[in-house]
């Protein structure tokens, strides 16, 4: 078709194969083109697009207007946003409302796995999502901590209300029993609780659910798994050759119960040092990223070792983390990698039923 006589057909026929990410359909087809307006050479399109997505809003914006730059050289194209409410469905039989559950698991304690989980949910949050943060770690639980919050969770009309810090809904069984206490968990117990915790907490509808697990076993997982469908599992690992091993055993674990692996986060990856700001590979570099790859698991990212992190753990302001600007690039990057491969999986197997094509 020839550049000078763009018409409007020719646009929506355009923008009928852009997909959403959250979903991997077409935007038209879902209806998220909100407005669209054609003078002479200059378009302007308002796209809609879901808080889950928040994180890709920006490179979602590039890639429309290159992709409608390339069928349409001479355009001037404008890509604005807005929100496109899209409710999510009821999940698994306690219907959870949460468009994605992600677990995130270590295969042994002490790598970072409960400050990962909080850094996702801080990073999701911050970028606009709808984010609840469950710590089923009941064995350590360190989501209330992190978080500075140790308030008792209200009960109204017969639920749980979250305890909410910097827009996260919470839930912890530290919350429920006094700090420092150790709890006893046997398996129906452990599945009795977890039960409670997921259907009796009033998440209210959540882009992403975040679920801090216990290192190394597999029954919470699999408890999870049986009572609300799980996207998947997010692993922490060190650089270390055995805490690698553990990686790749936690992975194993999660391949053998059907729980997906989403990807693996190597924290504590380097010290860079404060005042040289040389970096120095204490544990060795680049074997997670290398473990991933043979595992063929997405890596998503790493995460220096920084005082400045531990000492806002420590101090329960987690979320502070975001505001250190040497973390924070990496800390972004978990999050947009993770929230890129999730929306590349739906582009790859789309969820919900085709529409007829309109326009
Ligand atoms: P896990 O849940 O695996 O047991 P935590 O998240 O509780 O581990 O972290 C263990 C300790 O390491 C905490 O004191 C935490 O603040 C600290 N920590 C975690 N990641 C980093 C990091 N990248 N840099 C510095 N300290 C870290």
């Amino acid at each position: 078709m020839p550049d000078d006589n763009i018409t409007e057909v020719a646009v929506r026929a355009a923008l009928a194969k852009f997909q959403d990410p959250e979903t991997g359909r077409s935007i038209v087809q879902l209806e998220q083109v909100h407005a669209l307006r054609l003078e002479g050479q200059r378009l302007t399109i308002t796209l809609g697009l879901t808080t889950w997505a928040a994180p890709l809003w920006e490179a979602t914006r590039a890639e429309l207007a290159a992709h409608l730059s390339r069928q349409f050289p001479n355009l001037q194209v404008t890509v604005e946003l807005a929100v496109h409410q899209r409710k999510p469905e009821k999940l698994g039989e306690i219907g959870l409302a949460a468009k994605s559950v992600i677990a995130v698991a270590a295969g042994k304690g002490g790598v970072g796995k409960s400050s990962v989980a909080a850094y996702l949910a801080c990073g999701l949050r911050r970028a606009g999502c709808t984010v609840g943060l469950m710590d089923a770690d009941v064995y350590g639980p360190s989501i209330p901590h992190l978080f500075g919050s140790h308030r008792q969770p209200e009960i109204y009309e017969d639920r749980i209300q979250p305890v909410v810090v910097e827009g996260i809904r919470l839930m912890s069984m530290g919350f429920l029993a006094p700090e420092g206490e150790a709890v006893i968990w046997r398996g129906p117990m452990l599945h009795t609780a977890l039960t409670q915790f997921l259907r009796d907490t009033a998440w209210g509808e959540l882009d992403y659910l975040i679920v801090d697990l216990p290192p190394g076993t597999g029954d919470v997982a699999l408890s999870l798994s049986q009572l609300a469908p799980l996207t998947g599992a997010v692993i922490v690992c060190t650089p270390q050759v055995v805490a690698l091993l553990d990686a790749v055993k936690a992975i194993a674990m999660f391949r053998k119960v059907s729980v997906d692996v989403l990807g693996m986060v190597e924290n504590m990856s380097c010290f860079v040092c404060p005042d040289c700001h040389r970096r120095h590979d204490i544990f060795g570099s680049g074997g997670a990223k290398r473990r991933a790859a043979e595992l063929d698991v997405p890596f998503l990212g790493e995460i220096p070792i920084y005082t400045e992190l531990r000492l806002l753990g420590d101090e329960g302001k987690v979320a502070a983390a975001f505001e250190q600007p040497q973390a924070r690039p990496y800390l972004e990057a978990i999050c947009r990698n993770l929230v890129a491969d999730l929306a590349a999986r739906q582009r790859a197997h789309p969820t919900l039923p085709t529409l007829p094509i309109l326009g």
